[in-house]
């Protein structure tokens, strides 16, 4: 096993340098040790666990969980002179029979798996006598029940690595960050002491701009016609949504597709290799669509709303730009949008436990979304990795607009909210703040309050805005509470709050005014 890393990039790939983390995670891998790595969509997984598949002795198991991924992936192994092949259900009898020789015959270095595939009685028998070096599990969160993407077969795998004679070093790769999932992978999957990497999380050519608009049609519509000529995927929260913007667009004569879950198979397909193939420019989808698409010239990313966690958001945006090009994310917002994914959490998770992490996570991307520093760092710093300076490539870095000082405005809605005495959602602070005569805030005497009516110059939409802000920089709090139709949020102070109305801290907001376009 003296072959280089860095010689078997070049010779097989063609690159001349390593990524940030690969070579560190190739090194742990050559050295037998565990590993789970954890890195975007893009970054550049396969390596990690190709190159030591091919230093090290024996044959390196990878367990994937998308046939067309797997198909892609060792068709470009074959296509460079490496011996790999893949066990899914596409393989007829007589193709799996061919394979199980090869086997036997050591002929492969690499060999990709479907879980599904892993307690098939006659591959464990073949395989558990051989040499194996690495089983690495790709998408490894597919194991977790709180991933975005749990996949039961997954939970196959174990099994499967306690069945072989020898254990080898088995290495989980993801794009997913969250401690729970983390922590998943870790115990599931018995890792033993893995080194642990969160790397690549940076995509310098992206630019990430966070738009507060109302008017997001007419957004889209200018953006879109600005960049005609260009590959792009707009993400939108509902299908009927999609479908209304499909319709939208098709109908003003632009190259565009849909993809949604409410789609059958084959309309699905054939509309995705459409999109890969550029016979239509532009894609518009819920978050169903992009997993293990492997399109590189995506110039351009649009959110028509707000995802429902920033691990959904980075991973969406991160289908743009994978030639290393520089390609522009739009997220538009409106509080609406908040209000959406809130019904769609409530409609779509049972678990109370899994609800309440998605509620966090939901108030995360909002923060987020709120937020003034720069946009990239506060990525980055979620998902562990690190930035140093500011970014200057994100909306909150090129916007020029001027830092306001908002603190009496803040110290309004602080003493109203501690009038109101119990705890109260924004909906009812704002009536009661602009003055509304609603019977709900007239029952509560609301209207007796030295508060009511303060912020009459607010509009209820600016008011939210402003409310949102506040939580947002930590201002204040929202608490999710448990009611008989579910769970619904209210508002709570804080010890921020106590300091702001004290005048021992100031509230200052960037406004925005510009957002860059290219
Ligand atoms: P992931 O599995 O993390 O989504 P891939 O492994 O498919 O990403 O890698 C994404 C792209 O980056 C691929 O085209 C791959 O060949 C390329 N790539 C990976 N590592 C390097 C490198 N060191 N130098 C240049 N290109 C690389």
């Amino acid at each position: 096993m003296n072959i280089k890393p860095l010689d078997i990039l070049s010779k097989y790939y063609g690159y001349t340098s390593f990524r940030n983390g690969q070579e560190s995670i190739i090194n742990s891998i050559i050295n037998k040790k565990d590993v789970l790595a954890i890195m975007p969509t893009g970054g550049g997984k396969s390596i990690c666990y190709q190159v030591p598949a091919l230093c090290l002795d024996g044959i390196t198991i990878v367990i994937s969980p998308l046939i067309s991924l797997m198909k892609d992936q060792v068709d470009a192994l074959k296509s460079m002179g490496i011996e790999a092949e893949l066990i899914n259900s596409s393989l007829s009898n007589n193709e799996y029979n061919q394979v199980l020789d090869n086997i036997e015959n050591d002929r492969y270095k690499l060999l990709y798996v479907a879980p599904e595939r892993l307690d098939s009685i006659e591959f464990i028998n073949l395989i558990r006598n051989k040499d194996i070096s690495q089983v690495a599990i790709d998408e490894a969160h597919c194991i977790s029940s709180w991933g975005h993407d749990f996949r039961p077969s997954y939970k196959r795998i174990p099994q499967f690595i306690k069945r072989l004679n020898k254990r080898p070093i088995v290495t989980a790769f993801t794009a997913t960050a969250s401690d729970e999932v983390r922590y998943d992978i870790k115990s599931i999957l018995d890792l033993q002491e893995p080194d642990v990497y969160i790397t690549g999380f940076d995509r310098e050519n992206l630019s990430i701009n966070i738009v507060k608009s109302s008017s997001k049609n007419r957004y889209l519509l200018d953006y879109i016609e600005n960049h005609k000529n260009e590959s792009g995927i707009i993400y939108v929260a509902t299908r009927k949504e999609v479908e209304s913007i499909y319709e939208g667009l098709l109908k003003r004569n632009y190259s565009v597709s849909k993809y949604h879950a409410g789609l059958n198979n084959e309309i699905r397909k054939e509309n995705q290799e459409k999109f890969i193939n550029d016979e239509i420019k532009i894609m518009v989808a819920t978050n169903a669509f992009g997993m293990g698409i492997d399109k590189f010239n995506v110039r351009w990313v649009i959110h028509y709303n707000m995802p429902q966690s920033i691990e959904n958001y980075y991973q969406e945006i991160g289908r743009a730009g994978r030639d290393g090009e520089p390609s522009e994310c739009v997220l538009l917002f409106t509080p609406g949008d908040v209000h959406t994914q809130k019904y769609l959490v409530e409609v779509g998770i049972d678990n109370p436990e899994r609800k309440r992490i998605q509620y966090k996570k939901l108030q995360q991307m909002v923060d987020l979304v709120y937020s003034n520093g720069c946009y990239r760092k506060s990525i980055l710093n979620y998902f562990g990795d690190e930035l140093e300076d500011k970014c200057d490539n994100c909306s909150n870095c090129l916007n020029e607009g001027e830092v306001i000082d908002k603190t009496l405005d803040a110290q309004k809605v602080i003493s109203c909210i501690a009038r109101m005495k119990r705890s109260f959602g924004t909906t009812m602070i704002i009536d009661v703040l602009r003055g509304s005569k609603n019977k709900k805030v007239i029952d509560q005497k609301f209207n007796d309050l030295t508060t009511y009516g303060i912020m009459k110059n607010y509009g209820a939409e600016d008011l939210k805005t402003f409310i949102n802000t506040l939580v947002a920089h930590g201002f204040l709090e929202v608490v999710e509470n448990m009611g008989v139709r579910g769970s619904y949020p209210t508002i709570k102070l804080n010890e921020q709050s106590m300091r702001v109305i004290k005048n021992e801290i100031k509230v200052e907001f960037k406004e925005s005014k510009v957002t860059k376009s290219r």
